[in-house]
């Protein structure tokens, strides 16, 4: 039995993985300060003895002693990282110091939830690990990626400087149960407006795409990198590569709810990435064998169910 921290725990990646790895006979301390996160995504977790909530902000320190952490923590939709930029760059990298610092004292392995994101508006197509990535340092979403960019430099500085044993992750657009209707990201956008009827929101012309992961494939593909061989820190790109515009995306929604919902197109976010597509080699390479396994019509049905439930018990 490992004991296991996961920040962010009580968000929508963070509660499958603080499920996952109790189910698998470990010790898991969910740490979250509960802005995008919730305690509802986790309450059925909380009769399990080996399983502990805390209360906590990973800008400030935290002291605890556990074999593994997951560094989970960081609003990961636009319109909540934008809400408060500073305070999202703040969790990116005084999380990352606060996190290392505590890997570093109690000697545990540290991985990093990064994202597809460092890449920008990648002017390569589709993103290997090895693409340094297109991005505005002085954008609306660069407290997000730039906040990104320099966690992961803390985790290789780290790794470098003071032996500690890191992974990172590079995690493309993942949706799933728990994810927060209201937290604006396309998927959960689409499916409850096509669930409730209202217009569909499509921004610019719908042509720019994106790649879909369910997070049931996330969530292997993490564990398998936290136990990958110790030589290997990554970065790794974890996504599936299926690609989609977000018509496609909203047709798709349209047929598998049976919706009345009509498109309405909106003017496209400043720095909205055009296209983004992992290249996933390496993890299969270094990940015995991974790859995503559900595809997005099969995601997208469970996802449905999981919003209609929520939608008929919160009306
Ligand atoms: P989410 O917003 O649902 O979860 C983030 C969690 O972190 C929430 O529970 C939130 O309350 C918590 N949190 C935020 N700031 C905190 C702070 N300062 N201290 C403690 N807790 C804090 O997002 P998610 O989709 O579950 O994303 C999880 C991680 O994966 C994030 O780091 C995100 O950047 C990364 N990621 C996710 C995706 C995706 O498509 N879901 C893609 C790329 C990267
Ligand atoms: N998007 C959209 N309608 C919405 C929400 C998002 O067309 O209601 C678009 C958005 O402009 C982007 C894509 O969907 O091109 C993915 O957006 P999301 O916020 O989910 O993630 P990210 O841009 O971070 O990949």
């Amino acid at each position: 039995m490992k004991r296991i921290l996961i920040t962010g725990g009580a968000g929508f990646v963070g509660s499958h993985l603080c499920e996952r790895l109790l189910k698998e006979g470990n010790e898991v301390i969910c740490l979250d300060n509960y802005f995008t996160g919730s305690k509802k995504n986790i309450e059925h977790l909380m009769d399990n003895h080996y399983f502990e909530l805390v209360r906590h902000d990973v800008i400030n320190p935290y002291m605890i002693e556990v074999d593994e952490i997951y560094n989970m923590a960081c609003p990961a939709s636009p319109v909540h990282y934008q809400y408060n930029p500073i305070k999202t760059i703040k969790t990116s990298v005084m999380g990352a110091i606060n996190m290392l610092g505590l890997a570093k004292r109690v000697k545990a392995k540290i991985l990093q939830a990064s994202t597809s994101e460092v890449y920008g508006d990648p002017a390569v197509h589709p993103q290997p690990e090895t693409y340094w990535g297109n991005v505005n340092p002085i954008g609306l979403r660069s407290c997000y990626d730039e906040g990104k960019r320099c966690a992961e430099t803390l985790f290789m500085d780290y790794h470098i400087q003071n032996d500690v044993k890191i992974k990172i992750i590079r995690i493309f657009n993942t949706y799933g149960p728990n994810m927060n209707p209201g937290d604006g990201r396309v998927v959960s956008n689409f499916i409850v407006q096509a669930l409730k009827g209202e217009d569909i929101t499509i921004f610019g012309d719908g042509t720019q795409t994106r790649s879909f992961q369910y997070v049931d494939d996330l969530v292997e593909g993490t564990i398998r990198m936290m136990n990958s061989r110790d030589g290997f820190v990554g970065p790794v790109n974890i996504g599936n590569p299926s690609e989609f515009t977000m018509l496609e995306l909203a047709n798709k929604v349209i047929e598998l709810t049976n919706s009345k919902s009509k498109l309405v197109y909106l003017p496209l976010p400043q720095d909205d990435p055009l296209q983004r597509k992992p290249v996933i080699d390496l993890a299969k390479k270094e990940l015995n064998g991974w790859e995503p396994k559900v595809q997005l019509e099969e995601g997208l049905t469970t996802t449905i169910g999981y919003f209609d439930r929520l939608l008929r018990t919160t009306d």
